[in-house]
C-alpha cells in the first residue's frame, strides 16, 4: 500500500486547515478497524478520509468530489464497515448475512480493487464482502452470494444479471455507494443504475463519489441523495501539484521513436503508456516488444484473467511498460507509479486528469509526459484550459536512423517502408468492443485529425465541483 505523506499532499479546502493532524483514532473508528489500518501501514487519514468519515458515521448522505488516488476508497469503506459492525455475526447461516451495503463501481478492475480494500479493512470483523462483475461465468459467483455477504461490490450490469436470476436480494440494503459516478454515467450505466436504485429500500444512507461534476452527476445526486453533505478534496479538475507535466511537440510519425527513447531513460522503470484506441495499443506493444522492451497491453480482447495477470506482472515489475486505453486503465491502483506517458492525448480533457492521476498518488511524486502532434494541439488547448495550467513544452528531437536499423532483413518489407506504418490512418470506424471503446469513442464517426472537433460525450462542458459546493454549502 502506498505510504501517504500528508505534507506532500495538495491542499484541501480552506475551511479545514487542521485536518492533517487528525488521527484515525480521533475519527472514532472501532478498535478492530484501527487494528487493520495499522497493519496496512496507514498512519494518518488523507484529507478526504478526515472529512468524509465523520459525515458517514453521522448517518448523513454524502456527495464527495475526489479523484482516485486521494484515499477515497477508505473514506467510504471504513465508516461503512463501522456502521455495519452491530450486524456482524459469526454465524454460518446465510440468513445472518444479508447484503447490507452495496458498492457500485464502473469497471471490473476497480471492483476488484475496492473489494480487496474492504476485505483488508474488515479483516478483524465478522463482516463478509464479495465482488461480482461481468466477463466471467455468472455461475461461479452464485454459490458465494448464497453463503451470504454484508458488503457487495458490483458493476451495474452484472448486478442486474444476478437480480434477474434472483441470486441476490437487496431488500436489506441500508448503505449505498456510487463510486466514480461520473465514469458510470460516461459508460452509459444510467438506466442500469436507475433500475438497481429502484429496488433498494428507501430508508438508506447513500454516498456518491465523483472526480468531475457534470450536470448529469448533479441531477443524479439530486435524485438519489437526501440533503447530502458536500465535500471536496483539491480542485476536481486540478492535477496533483506533485506531478511534473511536460509536453513533447512531435510529428505523429516520429512518436514511436521518441517513445522508445523516453522509455530508455532512467526514470522510466515502470510506465503506463496511454493510447486512444485498442488498435494503437496493440500495434505499439508489438513494436516495443520487438525492440526488447518488456511491454504488454491491457485490452478488451483479452479475458479478465489475462488482464489481471498482465496487471500483476506490471505490479511485480516483470512488465515495465503497460500500454492501456482510458477504459482499460480506469481504477488501476498501482503504488508508486513514477511515470505516465500519453502517446496520444485524449480528446476529452477530463480523461487527461484521470490518466495522469495514475502517477503522483497519495503524496508521491510523478512525471506525466505527453507526445502531442500538430493535429492534437487543439486538444492540448482544452486540457490546459481545464487544468488552468500551461504545461511546459519542448520541441522533440527524434533519432530516426536507429528505427530503420532496428528492422533488419527479418522484416524486409517493413524495413523498406518503415514510415508507412506510422502514417497509417486510424480506421474510420471505432472498434466494436463495447468494454474497451464505448465510453471514449464518440458515437459519431472517429474524425480525421483535421476535421472539426467531434461532439464527444465527455467533452461537454462540465461545471467544476467547487462551484457547485460553493453554491450549495
Ligand atoms: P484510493 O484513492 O482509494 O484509490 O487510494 C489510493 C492509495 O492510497 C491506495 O493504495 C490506498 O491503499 C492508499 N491509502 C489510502 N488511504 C491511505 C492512508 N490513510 N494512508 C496511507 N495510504 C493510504
Amino acid at each position: 500500500m502506498g505510504a501517504y505523506n500528508a505534507a506532500q499532499y495538495p491542499p484541501i479546502t480552506q475551511e479545514t486547515p487542521t485536518l492533517n493532524t487528525v488521527s484515525f483514532a480521533d475519527l472514532k473508528l472501532a478498535p478492530e478497524i484501527l487494528k487493520a489500518l495499522t497493519e496496512a501501514g496507514y498512519s494518518t487519514p488523507t484529507p478526504i478520509q478526515a472529512q468524509a468519515i465523520p459525515v458517514v458515521l453521522s448517518g448523513e448522505d454524502l456527495m464527495a468530489g475526489a479523484q482516485t488516488g486521494t484515499g477515497k476508497t477508505a473514506a467510504f469503506a471504513l465508516p461503512l464497515l463501522q456502521q455495519l459492525l452491530p450486524h456482524a455475526s459469526a454465524s454460518t447461516s446465510p440468513a445472518k448475512h444479508p447484503v447490507r451495503a452495496l458498492i457500485l463501481v464502473p469497471t471490473r478492475e476497480l471492483a476488484v480493487q475496492v473489494e480487496e480494500s474492504v476485505k483488508m479493512y474488515a479483516k478483524y470483523t465478522n463482516l463478509r464482502s464479495l465482488v461480482v462483475y461481468g466477463g466471467v461465468d455468472i455461475k461461479t459467483q452464485t454459490p458465494h452470494l448464497k453463503t451470504g455477504v454484508e458488503i457487495l461490490v458490483a458493476t451495474p450490469g452484472r448486478l442486474l444479471d444476478h437480480i434477474e436470476q434472483k441470486t441476490v436480494l437487496l431488500n436489506q440494503v441500508q448503505m449505498l455507494v456510487l463510486d466514480e459516478a461520473d465514469r458510470m454515467l460516461d459508460m452509459g450505466f444510467m438506466p442500469a443504475l436507475k433500475r438497481i436504485l429502484a429496488l433498494l429500500p428507501r430508508r438508506r444512507q447513500s454516498l456518491m463519489f465523483s472526480a468531475t461534476f457534470s450536470d448529469d452527476i448533479k441531477k443524479l445526486s439530486e435524485d438519489f441523495l437526501i440533503y447530502p453533505s458536500l465535500i471536496e478534496v483539491a480542485r476536481s479538475n486540478a492535477t496533483s501539484e506533485n506531478i511534473k507535466q511536460k509536453v513533447y511537440l512531435v510529428a505523429s510519425e516520429d512518436k514511436h521513436a521518441l517513445l522508445a527513447k523516453l522509455l530508455k531513460g532512467d526514470d522510466a522503470k515502470q510506465v503506463i503508456v496511454f493510447t486512444k484506441t485498442k488498435l494503437t495499443a496493440s500495434r505499439l506493444t508489438r513494436q516495443l516488444q520487438r525492440e526488447g522492451i518488456a511491454a504488454d497491453a491491457i485490452h478488451g480482447d483479452r479475458s479478465q484473467l489475462e488482464r489481471q495477470q498482465t496487471l500483476e506482472a506490471f505490479k511485480q515489475n516483470k512488465v515495465s511498460v503497460l500500454i492501456a486505453t482510458d477504459v482499460a486503465a480506469r481504477g488501476l491502483d498501482i503504488d508508486h507509479l513514477p511515470m505516465v506517458i500519453n502517446y496520444e492525448i485524449p480528446h476529452a480533457a477530463e480523461d487527461y486528469v484521470h490518466r495522469i492521476g495514475r502517477t503522483g498518488r497519495a503524496g508521491a511524486s510523478g512525471t506525466a509526459l505527453s507526445l502531442v502532434s500538430p493535429e492534437e494541439e487543439r486538444y492540448l488547448v482544452d486540457i490546459e484550459k481545464l487544468i488552468k495550467t500551461s504545461i511546459e513544452k519542448e520541441q522533440a528531437s527524434v533519432p530516426h536512423a536507429p528505427r530503420d536499423e532496428a528492422r533488419p532483413q527479418r522484416e524486409p518489407r517493413e524495413a523498406s517502408e518503415p514510415r508507412k506504418a506510422y502514417h497509417k490512418p486510424l480506421p474510420n470506424k471505432p472498434a466494436h468492443d463495447p468494454w474497451f471503446d464505448q465510453p471514449y469513442v464518440p458515437k459519431v464517426t472517429d474524425p480525421a485529425p483535421s476535421t472539426s472537433k467531434p461532439d464527444l460525450p465527455s467533452a461537454k462542458p462540465k461545471s467544476a465541483i467547487p462551484a457547485l459546493f460553493r453554491r450549495s454549502s
